[in-house]
């Protein structure tokens, strides 16, 4: 026997329920029965996002709906703000280039978070720009940008829209869209929400529809103008996933039941609980700011990733995500995003001890998975 287990921040593990609700016979998506289904999680998507504006599903992986936040938004040669301090806010920076947009870069070092002061001299500098695109959770680099205190600070001096890439933060870290005056807030499948990859969520503002009604279209199967009117009948404009949408309406029900800020805490203690196993150690973690949905662990001195990585993947059949970039082979991410809980956690850390005392790491056995339990312990 070899037991898989996955701690990559995404795909992230699936609930059993949710694999055999999708396991059933295809149904059809202009049936009533899949209209109710689809309603449900209308409904029930906007509980995640904590809005009462209206939640686009869209048939893509999670960069659709970033793709959707630009090409709706920006026009051609209009400014835009993007933050820099990882492969995942690079992204909208590219975004904003592919469709003739002007991308104004905040360059972070990976770790670090954009302070509000930094945005706020941008934009007196450039009073003309159309919106600040924002990674809450930088998940390349394990780190969390205070998404709430910049919008209230942009919202105060500039129209400028708030736009949020939450893909690896709603389902996870505090995010309230309507309460912290967010104008787009996305996330995909495969992250918080616990199932397959292959859908996205995008949540857009009263505000963001005025821009976006101002815009020329420039995508059709993005099209949020398109997806709008569709969702007006309780449809989407073209065929969803609809397996997908049946194993997120599972998981909507299972994040409501456990209610979102339950949801929040348990992600808090089992990243604290790695954070102080991984600690306990010796090793250090890349963020300033970690963020609670994974864990960026620098590799100690002397290993080699590639070593460690195999070991822990074809001894322990444990999936943890490299670096990227220029930290390729320099570190390594644990997630604890999306179906996990403390026992989960303690196993990753008597892995790793496993894997380190393998590669010829020197620690004091089961320091690490004493120190998490005892958190866990601790503070019941
Ligand atoms: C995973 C991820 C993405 C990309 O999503 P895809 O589903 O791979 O397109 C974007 N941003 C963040 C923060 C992510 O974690």
């Amino acid at each position: 026997m070899f037991k898989k287990r996955l701690f990559t921040p995404g795909p992230t593990p699936v609930p059993e329920s949710i694999l055999l609700k999708m396991a059933q016979p295809i149904i059809h998506h202009r049936n009533p029965e899949f209209k109710e289904i689809f309603a449900e999680l209308n409904k029930n998507i906007k509980y995640l996002f904590q809005t009462e504006n209206d939640v686009f599903t869209l048939t893509s992986s999670g960069t659709g709906a970033m793709e959707a936040s630009v090409a709706n938004v920006i026009d051609e040669n209009e400014k835009a703000i993007f933050v820099n301090g990882g492969k995942f806010g690079e992204r909208w920076g590219q975004l904003i280039k592919t469709f003739g947009g002007i991308p104004i870069e905040v360059k972070k070092n990976w770790g670090e978070p954009p302070t509000t002061d930094e945005i706020v001299e941008l934009i007196k500098a450039n009073p003309d720009v159309k919106a600040i695109y924002l990674t809450h959770s930088e998940t390349s680099s394990g780190t969390v940008t205070d998404v709430k205190e910049i919008a209230k600070a942009v919202h105060e001096i500039s129209d400028a829209l708030i736009i949020v890439d939450g893909i690896t933060s709603v389902g996870a870290i505090e995010l309230k869209m309507d309460e912290w005056d967010l104008d787009i807030v996305l996330t995909g499948s495969q992250k918080g929400l616990m199932i397959p990859p292959g859908l996205a969520f995008i949540a857009v503002s009263e505000r963001a529809w005025k821009k976006i009604n101002q815009t020329e279209n420039r995508t059709f199967y993005l099209s949020l103008k398109k997806a709008k009117k569709a969702l007006e009948s309780g449809d989407t404009p073209w065929t969803p996933a609809i397996t997908l949408v049946i194993g997120a309406n599972e998981a909507l029900k299972m994040i409501k039941n456990e209610g979102i800020e339950n949801i929040w805490q348990r992600h808090f203690r089992l990243a604290e609980g790695i954070r102080i196993g991984v600690k306990a150690l010796g090793l250090n973690l890349l963020s300033k700011n970690p963020s609670n949905a994974i864990t960026a662990v620098l590799m100690p001195e002397g290993i080699e990733f590639k070593k460690f990585n195999e070991t822990l993947k074809y001894e322990f059949g444990i999936t943890v995500a490299g670096g990227q970039e220029n930290y390729k082979g320099k570190l390594f991410r644990i997630s604890h995003l999306g179906y996990y809980d403390e026992l989960d956690m303690i196993s990753m850390i008597s892995a790793l001890e496993f894997t380190l005392k393998k590669v010829g790491y020197k620690f004091e056995p089961a320091s690490g998975v004493s120190a998490i339990q005892n958190y866990f312990l601790l503070n019941l």
